[in-house]
Order: C-alpha cells, then sequence, then structure tokens
C-alpha cells in the first residue's frame, strides 16, 4: 500500500507499506513457487509513489489494479506505464 502526501496539488511525500502479516511474498530474483511478487509489487507501488494511476486490470502494465501469486511481470514497465512517467516527467 503507498500513501501520496500532496502539498498544494504537488506530490511531495510517499511512503510505502508491504503487509507482511497476511501476505506470503516471493523474493527469489529469477523464479516463483508461491506468494505475491515482492519486485513487481514494489515496481507498483513505486509508480503510486512517483504519481502513476491504476490503469485498466488486462492491460498488462505494472499499474494494473491487482496482481495474482507469483505473477513476474510487474517488475518491468509497460510500454503504457512508460507512456504515463513521460507525459509527467518528460523524458
Ligand atoms: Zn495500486
Amino acid at each position: 500500500m503507498t500513501c501520496t502526501y500532496l502539498l498544494l496539488g504537488t506530490l511531495v511525500e510517499a511512503d510505502i507499506k508491504f503487509d507482511t502479516s497476511s501476505r506470503v511474498w516471493n523474493t527469489n530474483s529469477s523464479s516463483c513457487s508461491a506468494g505475491y511478487d515482492l519486485q513487481g509489487v514494489a515496481t507498483h507501488e513505486f509508480g503510486h509513489a512517483v504519481g502513476m494511476n491504476h490503469v485498466a486490470q488486462n492491460s498488462g502494465q505494472v499499474m494494473a489494479p491487482s496482481t495474482g501469486t507469483c505473477n513476474l511481470s510487474q517488475r518491468q514497465l509497460g510500454r503504457g506505464d512508460q507512456n504515463i512517467l513521460r507525459s509527467k516527467y518528460g523524458s
């Protein structure tokens, strides 16, 4: 979960928290046998931390609103994610 803080409409701070009480996390850098992929979820939450919002679930982008266990596809930004970042921050 990510909480962002705005000051006069500008993102000034973000806090990211990973639920360790009810989630199992995969921390294997190359594969997954169980749990949510920490690297992929972190990439998604960092997206929120830089001001990105959710996109359509089946868009194949990191910023899709939910993920399943052992989904390693969110480790890398999709083209749509990259386009959103470029529109916010330039290339
Ligand atoms: Zn999200």
